[in-house]
């Protein structure tokens, strides 16, 4: 049963509404409309440049939108709330927001003149205060989950990206999050090497962590995603349960889409 539709249904954690960015004239996200309840993993499809990247960069606040709320949990990520009057976040405030939000990008952006574990520890230490033998403990039961016990000290230049994109899911969880972002993890690996990625995540799916998953990976979507969204043009063209929108989807342009990646 996806979490969704327990009774009674999850929280919901990540509230989009009505969310338009644009840059200079150029509009990107027109009209986006999404609830992710806590446990779920959502995975988002959809053509190159539909504005999937640039929405999970609103949801942290990389990007500021022009119009729309995002919250996740009570929060608006990058304002504050006095006195019903939205504020900037100060830096702390932000970096406070953003603790529990951890991305995995396409590009695995691991520092590469530091350690498997240097580079794990690096945010909860560095910017969080945490004490470094804590931090390295925890550390080493992630790379247990992710199947990298043996490589705590080596580079990232001696993995295979397979492995590079494995640490750098370790280190986006080091921090405790409540929500994961991937944006096309798997997109810059070899194709060998993609299977061993997804496994991971597929664990991390199960395990109840709640993912935002923006993916080509049709057979990832179809075994591990509760609810598929399918985005055009800046615009949710059609959402819903993988069997429904992979297998009968109701728009044209999801159907043309499929045609092309499966
Ligand atoms: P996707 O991830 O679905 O491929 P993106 O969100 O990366 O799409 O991009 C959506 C559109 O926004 C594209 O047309 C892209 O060129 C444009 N875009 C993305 N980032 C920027 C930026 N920093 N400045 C200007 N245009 C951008
Ligand atoms: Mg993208």
């Amino acid at each position: 049963m996806a979490a969704g539709e327990t009774n009674p249904p999850a929280p919901v954690l990540v509230a989009a509404r009505d969310v338009h960015k644009a840059y200079g004239d150029h509009e990107v996200l027109k009209g986006i409309d999404v609830d992710v309840r806590v446990g779920e993993t959502v995975v988002i499809l959809g053509p190159s440049g539909s504005g999937k990247s640039t929405f999970l960069r609103c949801i942290n606040h990389l990007e500021a939108m022009q119009k729309g709320s995002i919250t996740v949990g009570d929060e608006q990520v990058g304002y504050v709330t006095r006195n019903g009057t939205l504020y900037h976040a100060s830096p702390a405030q932000l970096a406070r927001q953003r603790r529990g939000i951890g991305m995995v990008f396409q590009q695995f952006n691991l520092y590469p003149h530091m350690t498997v574990m240097q580079n794990i520890i690096e945010a909860p230490v560095g910017v969080y205060g945490e004490k470094r033998g804590e931090a390295e403990a925890y550390a080493r039961t992630l790379l247990k989950r992710v199947g990298l016990s043996e490589k705590a000290n080596a580079y990232p230049r001696q993995l295979s990206g397979g492995q590079q994109q494995r640490v750098a899911i370790a280190r986006a969880l080091a921090i405790r999050p409540r929500l994961i972002l991937f944006d096309e993890p798997t997109s810059a690996l070899d194709p060998e090497l993609v299977g061993e990625v997804l496994e991971t995540m597929r664990d991390l799916a199960r395990s109840g962590l709640t993912m935002i998953v923006v993916t080509h990976e049709i057979s990832f979507a179809r075994e591990a995603a509760d609810r598929v969204i399918f985005m055009d043009g800046g615009h949710i063209v059609e959402e819903g349960p993988p069997d429904q929108v992979l297998v009968a989807p109701s728009h044209p342009r999801t159907r043309a889409f499929l045609n092309r990646v499966i």
